[in-house]
């Protein structure tokens, strides 16, 4: 019985399923979680689809993450302040709900990369959706500065907009371009970076100056394997963390919305690394 999916297009190459059908079969229920590949102009027919008993709801992913929002009954607080949702609940009288869990997600990887952002220097590369609900995370975890950095010099400047006016923040923030000769001067007195952009995954050249990764810093790439920005900032000492214990994190999160059972994190994080495999 499907009663929950991934809505986006493309969403082929997704390991949501894995992950969240091997925490059903964990909890020996008889649900399994589909893809479904949803273009713009199938969007409100799909959350009609999802309003029907017996639904649990769904993962939103791109490119429809911040349309969603117009065709949702309600939202929680931090996916009214991200302006983005990927994950919805249906609720027992059918109404949607749309939540982030990108956020909570992304913190939750980070502790378990030992660092609490409070009070630290961090940079965030890219200023899409992923870089949002990063920024907003950092922020409200009471970073004491962020320098976004972004090809696309005007979209991270919006995006510093945006961060304050949803936070109210007192953190320093700023907007810069990625070919900045700022980012090596951010980079050395900073103490954490979060790769946030699609590049990199085969991308010879670094984001970043490679003399401006050491031992100082924690680096975090969102895509879900080892890039050469994790191996170039491993080579120079640094720590690092790859995209799937966010990916993880934010999953369990969105299982424990949906069911509202303790996600079996480990069984889930074995699944998701498994299907990854998979794909190399
Ligand atoms: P998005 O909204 O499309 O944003 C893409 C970002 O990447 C923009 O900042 C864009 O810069 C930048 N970019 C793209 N190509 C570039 C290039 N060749 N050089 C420099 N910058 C480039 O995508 P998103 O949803 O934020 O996702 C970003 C990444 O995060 C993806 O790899 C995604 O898989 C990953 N992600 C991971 C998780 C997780 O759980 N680990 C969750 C969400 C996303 P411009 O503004 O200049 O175009």
């Amino acid at each position: 019985m499907i009663t929950v999916g991934l809505i986006g297009d493309p969403v082929a190459h997704s390991v949501s399923p894995a992950m969240h059908n091997a925490a059903f079969a964990h909890y020996e229920l008889p649900e399994r979680y589909a893809l479904w590949p949803t273009p713009a102009a199938a969007l409100a027919h799909r959350l009609t689809a999802l309003r029907a008993a017996g639904m649990r709801g769904a993962n939103v992913t791109l490119p429809h993450k911040t349309a969603v929002i117009g065709l949702l009954d309600e939202l929680d607080p931090v996916a009214a302040a991200v302006g983005a949702v990927n994950t919805i609940v249906r609720l027992p009288d059918g109404r949607l709900r749309g939540l982030n869990t990108d956020v909570a997600g992304f913190l939750r990887a980070l502790a378990q990369a030992g660092i609490d952002p409070a009070g630290r220097a961090v940079v965030v590369l890219g200023a899409g959706g992923a870089a949002r609900a990063v920024g907003y995370g950092l922020i409200t975890a009471g970073v004491e500065s962020l320098v976004v950095a972004n090809r696309t010099v005007a979209r991270a400047a919006a995006l510093v907009d945006d961060l304050r006016a949803a936070t109210g923040s007192r953190s320093r923030l700023r907007a810069i371009a990625l070919d900045d000769a700022a980012l090596g001067a951010a980079l050395a007195a900073a103490e954490v970076l979060i790769n946030a952009t699609s590049a990199g995954l085969h991308a010879e050249t670094l984001p970043v100056p490679e003399a401006a990764l050491g031992p100082h810093l924690l680096v975090v790439d969102l895509i879900y394997r080892p890039t050469p920005l994790l191996r170039a900032a491993t080579a120079r000492g640094a720590r690092v963390q790859d995209g799937r214990e966010m990916l993880v994190q934010q999953g369990a999160l969105a299982f424990e919305a949906w069911t509202g059972l303790a996600a079996p994190l480990e069984i889930m994080r074995a699944a998701a690394h498994a299907a990854l495999k998979e794909q190399m």
